[in-house]
């Protein structure tokens, strides 16, 4: 197998009660999975086998005959950074580099939860909210279905899948109820620290 599932880097219950241990079971046990398990089955035997998952994506992008290695891949690298951009206890307000940075460009703390929600509700249909460095300006994206900004020569720095599957057994179709719990409870701002450096 050329490409593995990382294991979550919490337990399963460790986000309760903002995201339950069913939603894992699901979102990481059969959804990130499945996207590995069609990622292997589409690079078996070909040349991007034995190449690095980022690697991949890059290579991959806008080819549509490649579309199906493109969107597994994506949404492989795309759902383990969405787990590591979230912790137990986390959310809240930022410290560190990214406080000083927030403050800088988006004037207050609430002005940046503000727009970081409206990005992720306005997000027509599947996709993802993020926190990027474009040409080393801080960004607030999203993208649509796979789509990442690793593709595109941005840096990101943390991300919330706003697929229906993330939300849904907990939320319903209250997507915007997800947004505020994960900017409140459990965005990771070590995780944003550290890929800030
Ligand atoms: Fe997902």
């Amino acid at each position: 197998m050329a490409i593995i599932l990382p294991d979550l880097p919490f337990a399963k219950d460790a986000l309760v009660p903002h995201i339950s241990a069913n939603t894992l079971d699901y979102h990481y046990g059969k959804h990130h999975n499945a996207y590995v398990t069609n990622l292997n089955n589409l690079l078996a035997d070909t040349d991007l086998a034995s190449v690095p998952l980022e690697s991949i994506i890059t290579k991959t992008v806008g080819n549509s005959e490649k579309a199906g290695v493109f969107n597994n891949a994506a949404q492989v690298w795309n759902h383990t950074f969405y787990w590591n951009s979230m912790k137990a206890n986390g959310g809240g307000e930022p410290n560190g580099n990214i406080a000083d940075l927030i403050n800088g460009t988006f004037g207050s703390f609430d002005n940046f939860v503000a727009e970081f929600k409206k990005a992720g509700a306005t997000q027509f249909g599947s996709g993802w909210a993020w926190l990027i460095l474009d040409n080393g300006q801080l960004k607030i994206t999203k993208t649509a279905n796979a789509d990442t900004p690793i593709a595109h020569g941005q840096t990101p720095l943390a991300t919330v899948d706003v697929w229906e599957h993330a939300y849904y057994l907990d939320y319903q179709n209250r997507r915007p109820d997800y947004l505020a719990v994960f900017m409140e409870h459990l965005i990771n701002w070590d995780f944003i620290n550290a890929n800030l450096s």
